[in-house]
């Protein structure tokens, strides 16, 4: 009989995890908070505009990665980018080409999910182990399983909550630290930035900002522009009221770039809770062949994408490894 597995977290570290053990020929099922897939790699819609209000672009150091890139490259879900940078050079100063989902960040994903079920919607609340396996309950206290074994590919302080009974898991999870980070998306009628496309570490308080109709296959009108606050700024306002953030974030931006007075003709502000990795685990991911039961994300072996996607395939081996 096919085995199960279930994914907890549709990011792409539990997306590129799905992947690796369908194509061992498990049957999977994936469980996501939320009603869209992609996690950090967002992007989201505001009227008529899209903002990747998330990862910014990627980078690919690893070959598995890399191939994975080629391969959105060559089938439209990915494209170069090249910004122009505060040093007027385009690329923006990149050691590494920089590559952005197309039409969207959250396009990124798509693929890793093809053949995959996915419970959109379903915030899982605890799993639980019997003697046939492992059942996943939700927070409406349904459950589904049983599954032969279980990956959790959500950010380590959500994975300590669902993981944190078991040791020799949650150990390694409680070495990790993560920051949040404010994404302020904004649009106006008329171009008004300086002549560049990215500019980063501006201040104590905006640590990104970018112009981001200059991502390939986006709109080109006007300006849409993505600003990302600092990590302690961040922390020290996390639980403020988001139009708060979103006129204090906007206020420093104008004074920072020295904008004439303009009053955007939409603005909304955004917290990733658990957004940015402070201190990572420095293993690729953490999985007990006794119990079934691993963990994967962005956390295991950094802070970007590339770094996701590496710990989220190398947990799916892991698992169809120790099945067979
Ligand atoms: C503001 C910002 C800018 C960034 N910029 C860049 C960049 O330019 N380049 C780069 O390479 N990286 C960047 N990153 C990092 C990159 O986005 C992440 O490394 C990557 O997306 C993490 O993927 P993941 O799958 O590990 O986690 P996530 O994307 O966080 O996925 C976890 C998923 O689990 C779900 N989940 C959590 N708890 C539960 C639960 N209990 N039940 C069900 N589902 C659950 C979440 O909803 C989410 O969809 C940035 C991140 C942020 C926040």
């Amino acid at each position: 009989m096919t085995k199960r597995a279930a994914v907890v977290g549709a990011g792409l570290a539990g997306l590129a995890c799905a992947r690796v053990l369908r194509r061992a020929g498990l049957y999977v099922e994936v469980f996501e908070q939320d009603r869209i897939i992609g996690g950090r790699m967002a992007t989201t819609r505001v009227g008529l505009d899209t903002f990747d209000h998330g990862a910014q672009y990627l980078t690919a150091r690893s070959s598995q990665f890399n191939s994975y890139i080629s391969e959105m490259v060559s089938s439209g879900y990915a494209a170069r980018w090249t910004p122009r940078s505060s040093s007027g050079e385009q690329g923006g100063g990149q050691m590494l080409p920089w590559y952005v989902g197309t039409p969207g960040m959250a396009s990124i994903v798509r693929p890793l999910a093809e053949s995959v079920r996915i419970h959109n919607g379903r915030k899982v609340h605890t799993i639980e182990r019997s003697d046939k396996g492992w059942h996943i309950w939700m927070e409406d206290e349904t459950s589904v399983g049983p599954f032969s074994a279980v990956a959790v590919a959500v950010p380590a302080p959500q994975a300590q909550l669902l993981l944190g009974r078991l040791d020799s898991i949650a150990e390694p999870l409680s070495r990790v630290r993560m920051s949040p980070c404010w994404a302020l998306m904004v649009r106006l009628d008329e171009r008004t930035l300086p002549d560049q496309d990215v500019f980063s570490d501006m201040s104590e308080v905006v640590r990104w900002i970018a112009r981001n109709g200059t991502k390939p296959s986006r709109n080109t009108r006007g300006e849409s522009i993505v600003i990302h606050a600092s990590p302690a700024w961040s922390r020290q306002t996390e639980d403020a009221d988001p139009e708060v953030v979103a006129e204090e974030l906007w206020g420093e931006v104008s004074h920072i770039l020295g904008l004439p007075p303009v009053r955007p003709v939409k603005m909304l502000a955004h917290l990733w809770r658990h957004g940015l990795v402070d201190s990572s685990l420095g293993e690729s991911y953490v999985y007990s062949s006794d119990h079934k039961v691993g963990v994967a994300g962005d956390w295991c072996l950094g802070r970007l994408a590339e770094h996701a996607f590496d710990s989220g395939t190398s947990l799916g081996r892991a698992i169809v490894a120790s099945l067979v």
